[in-house]
């Protein structure tokens, strides 16, 4: 015999399923949706239905959004012709946090991870690239992460790119601000220096 009462069991293990919750916090949350009021359980389910049933990817960057094309592909006030590369669509959020960055996006959901299956055929390259040819843009960023995988990506996307003509750049990896050069491990260290600036 199951120790809850079926319902709760199913619950539980639904919420299991979520990342970073283990057996104990999805008991946890169980009995704090069952001690919830009705309108705040209910309000919870509905979200869940609806992120499901109206959110879906922009046909242009592949952000995620709930009007196609997204608010950033059709902004008059954001420059068309500068796109920055992201692996996911939470990563336009630590861009925007900057508050200097006036293009658009494309998200590719995910990175080139041969080992993994991955190749280019899963990401979304494909309508990156014929945006490119068909919009007159002048710059791709190319902010994929700072990982094996992010870089053969940046790689990949610079040699595929270049061929229509455009500028194509690499954000700058280097030391975090407020650290000490002391602790630097070699590769930051060498990034750094890479990714040099005149003053
Ligand atoms: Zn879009």
């Amino acid at each position: 015999m199951s120790k809850f009462a079926e319902p709760m069991t199913r619950l539980i293990d639904e919420l299991k399923k979520l990342p970073g919750v283990g057996a104990k916090s999805a008991q946890r949350l169980a009995f704090h949706i069952l001690r919830a009021s009705d309108d705040d359980a209910e309000a919870l389910a509905a979200s869940i239905r609806d992120v499901k049933a109206s959110l879906r990817l922009c046909s242009v960057c592949n952000n995620i959004t709930d009007v196609d094309p997204c608010a950033y592909c059709t902004s008059a006030t954001r420059n068309q012709k500068l796109v920055c590369v992201v692996e996911e669509p939470t990563n336009i959020a630590a861009v925007e946090k900057t508050r200097h960055f006036n293009g658009v996006y494309h998200v590719l959901h995910g990175s080139l991870s041969p080992l993994h299956g991955v190749g280019p055929e899963q990401l979304r390259i494909g309508n990156l690239l014929s945006r490119v040819a068909k919009n007159d843009i002048e710059e791709v960023i190319l902010a994929t992460n700072p990982t094996v995988e992010g870089e053969a990506t940046a790689t990949y996307l610079a040699q595929q790119l270049k061929r229509h003509g455009l500028r194509v750049t690499r954000i700058a990896m280097g030391i975090p601000v407020g650290s000490d050069i002391e602790y630097t491990d070699e590769v930051t260290m060498l990034k750094a220096m890479e990714g040099r600036r005149d003053m």
